[in-house]
């Protein structure tokens, strides 16, 4: 049921997919739309805010954003939001996101360790873009036909702390971790991205260093947001899981986040997704694990995910077993 975020307007709940980049979020974004019952999937919705009115990006149903008949709306509002400015600034710089992004971390590890605000923080936020979430999610929920749920599929753990923090209610996570040589791999392919159209852009290669770094500080910043924020909803699924049993995977999702479901994971139904990986426009005919690092991936790159990343890959999927 929509529900009053106390924020001005009546939201639908939101699912949010955490976690790295390339760890089959995209999958698991298509398989909800079609298994919620009544769901709308977002995409990225950082993406969806600045480039959707910006650039104008095809929808997966092959339109333009303007023209595609689940978004032309929301776009057109988007595009003339007084806030827009502040959205580009606070989503694209990257400076500017970690910045804000610790202080808010700072300030929610120290609520919950001491379990109180200093008075200077009572009522305001770091200096930063967490306000600008707020009409976002009221615009997106307006404009959106009685959806009883909201797939949001950004991904980057500061976003979800972001929602948290604004205190968005009604808000669960599904974090998605992959192994982490098949992300590094997947960020050493060059893959085209359609919605370029002629201009062929391709996604950024990123070495395997970089990539591990980025991979333990998603996956463990996505952990940690349980144990700051309890009352939000949280199940940690693996990308091996959900490709060897999407029902399986799908059913526990539903059934720790108490969720309704709607059509069978197969089925496909209306899919119109806006950023995001280039895979939600060719849809998932077969559902298969991606493991061509085992033998792709050097040795030395292999070596070296051995002792830093596989281990915490291990344990936050043996910590799941055992919860
Ligand atoms: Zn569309």
């Amino acid at each position: 049921m929509p529900s009053d975020g106390g924020h001005g307007g009546r939201r639908a709940p939101v699912v949010g997919i955490i976690g790295s980049g390339r760890s089959g979020s995209t999958l698991l974004e298509f398989l909800l739309a079609g298994h919620l019952a009544d769901a709308r999937s977002l995409g990225e919705l950082e993406t969806l805010v600045v480039r959707g009115p910006r650039d104008d990006e095809p929808c997966t149903c092959g339109l333009p954003a303007s023209e595609c008949p689940q978004w032309e709306d929301v776009i057109r509002r988007l595009a003339a939001h007084p806030l827009r400015q502040h959205w580009d600034t606070g989503v694209e710089d990257h400076r500017y996101r970690l910045r804000w992004g610790t202080a808010l971390y700072a300030r929610a590890v120290r609520r919950r360790v001491v379990g109180r605000l200093r008075a200077d923080e009572r009522g305001s936020w770091p200096s930063g873009y967490a306000p600008f979430y707020v009409p976002v999610l009221d615009v997106l929920a307006e404009l959106s036909v009685r959806p009883a749920v909201l797939i949001d599929n950004s991904k980057t753990p500061m976003h979800f702390f972001a929602l948290a923090a604004v205190g968005v209610s009604d808000l669960c996570v599904i974090h998605l971790i992959r192994r982490p040589e098949a992300v590094v791999w997947s960020w050493r392919q060059r893959k085209p991205l359609p919605e370029s159209g002629s201009k062929n852009w391709f996604l950024e290669l990123k070495s395997p260093l970089r990539s591990c770094r980025e991979w333990l500080f998603d996956n463990l910043l996505a952990a940690s947001l349980p144990k700051i924020y309890p009352n939000i909803p949280y199940v940690r699924i693996s990308y091996e899981d959900l490709c060897r049993k999407p029902e399986e995977a799908l059913a526990r999702c539903v059934g720790v986040l108490s969720l309704n479901t709607g059509h069978m994971p197969e089925r496909r139904t209306g899919y119109h997704s806006i950023g995001g990986n280039p895979a939600r426009f060719t849809g998932f005919q077969s559902i298969e694990v991606d493991d061509a690092w085992r033998t792709n991936l050097r040795w030395p790159v292999r070596f070296m995910l051995l002792m830093i990343a596989v281990p915490v890959y291990r344990l936050l999927l043996r910590k799941r077993r055992t919860a």
